[in-house]
Formats: C-alpha cells, structure tokens, sequence
C-alpha cells in the first residue's frame, strides 16, 4: 500500500453562514486539502499521513479528530503546549470574498525543528507532498533542516511533490521566495505550479518557460495548471496539452490546485498515466470550483469520480 505523508499547516477556518455574523469553524490549508482528497479518493489503496505541528488545546483535538475522522493518520503530528493553531476569516462583501490571517505564532511554524522528527515522520513513506506555504512559514533555519531532510529521503527512494503555491504575502522579500522555492524544486521529482503566479513572481512569458524552469532544476513531472486555461504536461522531456472543460458557473476557486494536485497524485499512484491523471485531476478540479468551500464532498463521490 502507498504511503503518502502531507507536510504543512492546517488552520481553522472561520466562514459566514450569513450577514448576521454567524460564523462555522472547520479546518483548512493547502497541503491538508490535497492529503483530504488524497484520502478520500484513494481509500484503502493508500495511506494518508499529515505531518504539521499543532498545540495541546482543546481545539488543537478537535482538529486531530476531524483528520482522524477523514481517514488521515496524525501519529506523527508534534503537539506544541505554548502554541495553538493558526486561523483565518473568510468575509463576504458585496459577494467579494475576502480572507484575514492569524497565523504568525501558529504551531506549524515550528514543524521543522528538528531533523529527528521529520525523518520519524517520513519513515517508511513512499511519497512526500509538500508546498511553498509549507516552506514560507518556516525559519531560514528550519527550512534548511526540511531540505536537508527531504534530501535524505528522496536519496533513499522516496518520490518528492512539490506545489509552489507561491505567497509573496508570506515572505519578507521575494528573492528569499524564489530562491526556497528553486531550493525545493531541485529535490523534487514532481512540480505542480500554476501558472499564473509563476507569471507574476517569476517572469515567465508561458506555462512552457514555467515547465523548463523547473524541469531545468531535475524535475521529471511538471504539471503547469492556469485556471480554465490549457494545462501543460512536460513528463520525462515530452511536452503535451489538455484543455479543462469551461465551467459555466464558477462558485468559489478556492482549493482548485490543491483538489487538482490529488486528483493528478491519486491516479498516478492508480497506475494511470500522465495523460489521464491530468483529465481526472481536471474533473476534480472543476468539481471544486463549481461549489462552496475547500473540501467538496460531492466532488469525490464515486459516482462523480473514479480513479
Ligand atoms: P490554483 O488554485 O493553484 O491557483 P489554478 O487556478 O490554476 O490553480 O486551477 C487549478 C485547476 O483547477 C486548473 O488547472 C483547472 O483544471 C481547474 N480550474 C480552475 N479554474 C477553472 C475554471 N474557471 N474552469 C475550469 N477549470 C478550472
């Protein structure tokens, strides 16, 4: 059975119920929404893990028990006494949404600290899934100790995905950001950007410069995602196209690439090539944008999806 451990942050999410001020609390982050799909889609073909630092408040519980309850182990989550979890506030104005932050003392930031931990967590696993939120929120220290750690498990035959996800928001000069995330791209075998942000922070002129920018760093997979644009497949030098399905009525883009990265995860691990992995990836994906909220249920029902 494939053993996948997901490394990152997971946050409370506060969303409106309505304009009255009433608020539902439920859990977050992207690098927990792509291990949530992972879980769901592959069951018991594969085991979840999620690796992040939480405090030992009630709260902090709550959330290991919703993991639990989604099929995603927490053995190896560290427990912090003088720290909780990071949380965010989705506010809706005019229908605009917006999002406030509450993460700077999160737990998580101290995930890294030591290599111990990080090699305990990733024993005996055969992929680690990682993003560059994971990375944004470490210490240079710590994030040196991540790599380091990475480093030793891909040199033992672990498989290495990464998703920028870049966040200028959450680095304090973008030099430092685009050097971590070259820095990460350089041990990961599978690289899932999306374009537009690489456009942006990067400067590449296509979804292909995006592509051999990374492939350029040792990538054998680059999967290049651009919102209902076409998506690029550069696998093992060969460079393919897939255009999505347009959705007609666009709900809420939230969690498309983190829902996307396990759609792709999940049928590779099925044994499907590139080619299909990016169509299901891209089912998932539009099923997501087309509903309320990060974790879309519906959208991984069997008879919704199959991988
Ligand atoms: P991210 O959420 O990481 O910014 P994208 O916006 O590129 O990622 O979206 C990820 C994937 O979600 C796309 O490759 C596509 O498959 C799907 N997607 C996103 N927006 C749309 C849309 N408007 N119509 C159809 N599919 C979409």
């Amino acid at each position: 059975m494939t053993r996948i451990v997901s490394i990152g942050e997971c946050m409370i999410e506060m969303a409106p119920l309505d304009s009255a001020g009433t608020y539902r609390m439920g859990f977050a982050g992207d690098t927990f929404n792509t291990a949530w799909y992972l879980a769901k889609l592959l069951e018991d073909r594969a085991q979840v893990d999620y690796f992040t630092a939480v405090g030992t408040d009630p709260v902090s519980d709550q959330m290991l028990a919703f993991l639990n309850s989604e099929n995603i182990r927490t053995a190896s989550i560290l427990r912090r006494p003088d720290r909780t979890l990071g949380m965010y506030m989705i506010q809706l104005q005019d229908g605009e949404r917006s999002f406030s932050y509450w993460r700077e003392q999160s737990a998580a930031r101290t995930l890294a600290q030591s290599p111990h931990d990080l090699t305990n967590a990733l024993q005996g696993a055969d992929i680690a899934y990682f993003s560059g939120i994971t990375l944004a929120i470490l210490s240079d220290w710590d994030r040196r100790t991540l790599m380091r750690s990475l480093q030793l498990f891909s040199a033992c035959g672990g498989e290495i995905v990464f998703d920028p996800n870049l966040r200028p928001k959450l680095w304090p000069d973008m030099d430092k950001m685009r050097h971590a995330i070259m820095d990460a791209a350089c041990l990961s075998d599978i690289v899932l950007p999306s374009h537009e942000d690489e456009a942006t922070w990067f400067g590449d002129a296509s979804p292909l410069d995006t592509a051999e920018r990374y492939a350029k760093e040792g990538a054998c997979t680059v999967i290049v995602k651009n919102g209902p644009g076409e998506i690029l497949m550069l696998d093992d030098r060969a460079i393919s196209h897939f255009l999505p399905n347009p959705v007609a009525n666009v709900v809420d883009t939230t969690a498309a690439g983190d829902s996307f990265n396990a759609g792709f995860l999940a049928s590779r691990i099925a044994g499907k090539s590139v080619e299909h992995s990016v169509e299901t990836a891209a089912k998932l994906a539009a099923r997501v944008v087309s509903s309320r909220g990060a974790l879309v249920a519906d959208a991984v029902q069997p008879s919704n999806l199959r991988i």
